[in-house]
């Protein structure tokens, strides 16, 4: 069992803040995505759940103990590296048996490990070949071998596919995500691909800047974004945001948009001033009547679906919708949004403003 509790997590370099304060729990046999752009600290925050960075303050908990301060070997954690990084003049057996050659465990024991992982991972018939002359796949399932061997309590990864090309790409992460579902052991993986999140992910934790803006099930986070960050950061094309001022009260279950009004989820808190109405493109309809007018810019045919871009009164949105359905550029439509996932925000901050749709998703600040 491996559950692991972060509580206020801190890391400064200097003056710099790499985590600001990040708190969240990776249940036991979770596979857990820490998804955010570059430089927004999710690998620092991986370092320092395996040890390899100290938190400037805060805790780390691997079922109920307290490891912030334990070195790396103390932790039963396995940082899984670039996985390539094999040891290149042993053969499979010899680099999937190191960890445990290390360990002192008696050969006949490491044997039967190697064996049973090796089983796991469907590479028995290679294992005395040396590792220069493998498959990048068969490396990487090596590598994953000599992760898995010594049964630690959690793995670490971090972008491990990031350097492979997109369809070897697929097949590892499903590679990967079937074999944490044999193993069940607690997994967190660090990506800035929103898709990969998305599909691998038992629940992911979304960064930007140092700071977690949101981390629930991926289907939470797309259908109930807690900031204008994570509605725009998931989902291609992302969620559009039309600007528009207003007063609206707690109860109110209607906007308006230049004079038209659109049905949206009841509000649980009033807010006035400049405010985002949020539609993401799958949920935008393209009707003959409607009293929402816009001017179809482009159309992009995607097989299935296409994209239109289209031009309102409050702004450019993107719409995706059933690629029978024509439109001409230049042509006037009228749009009609499903109402009970749209989103709301404050202008300023960025946040979601509290409705029934996202009722207990977001935190108190
Ligand atoms: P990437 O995907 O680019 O690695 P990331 O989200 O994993 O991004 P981190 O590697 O955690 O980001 O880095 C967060 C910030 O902390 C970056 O601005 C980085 O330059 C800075 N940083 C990381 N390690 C150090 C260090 N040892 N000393 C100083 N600054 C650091």
């Amino acid at each position: 069992m491996a559950q692991i509790v972060i509580k206020n997590l801190k890391k400064q370099f200097g003056d710099f803040t790499a985590v600001r304060e990040s708190s969240f729990t990776i249940e036991d046999g979770e596979f857990f995505m820490l998804l955010g752009p570059s430089g927004c600290g999710k690998t620092t925050t991986l370092r320092m759940i395996a040890g390899l960075e100290l938190p400037t303050s805060g805790e780390i908990y691997l079922d109920g103990e307290e490891i912030s301060q334990k070195r790396p070997r103390e932790r039963d954690i396995a940082f899984v590296f670039q996985m390539f990084a094999l040891y290149p003049h042993m053969n499979v057996r010899k680099n999937i048996s190191y960890p445990l050659v290390s360990q002192g465990m008696p050969r006949a024991k490491i044997r039967e490990k190697v064996a049973e992982v090796a089983r796991i991972l469907g590479i028995e018939d290679i294992l005395d070949r040396p590792v220069g002359g493998l498959s990048g796949g068969d490396r990487q399932r090596v590598a994953l071998g000599r992760a898995i061997v010594r049964e630690p309590k959690a793995f670490m990864m971090d972008e491990p596919l990031g350097a492979l090309d997109a369809e070897f790409r697929e097949q590892m992460a499903e590679e990967l995500r079937a074999l944490h579902d044999r193993m069940g052991a607690t997994t967190v993986y660090v990506t800035h691909d929103q898709l990969e999140a998305m599909q691998m992910g038992d629940k992911i934790v979304v960064m930007n800047n140092a700071v977690v803006e949101q981390f629930g099930p991926p289907q939470e986070i797309y259908d109930k974004p807690a900031t204008v960050f994570v509605a725009d950061f998931i989902g291609s094309p992302p969620m559009n945001f039309l600007p528009f001022s207003g007063r609206l009260a707690a109860g109110a279950d209607r906007v308006a948009l230049n004079g038209a009004s659109f049905a949206v989820p009841v509000l649980r808190e009033g807010a006035q001033g400049d405010l985002l109405f949020g539609v993401r493109p799958e949920h935008i309809r393209l009707v003959d009547d409607g009293g929402y007018r816009a001017e179809v810019l482009a159309t992009e045919y995607l097989g299935t679906t296409q994209i239109v871009t289209l031009r309102s009164h409050n702004g450019d949105l993107k719409a995706r919708i059933s690629s029978d359905q024509p439109v001409r550029t230049g042509e006037t439509v009228g749009l009609s949004f499903n109402a009970r996932t749209i989103s709301l925000f404050e202008a300023a901050t960025g946040r979601a403003l509290r409705s029934e749709l996202n009722e207990g998703v977001l935190g108190d600040g």
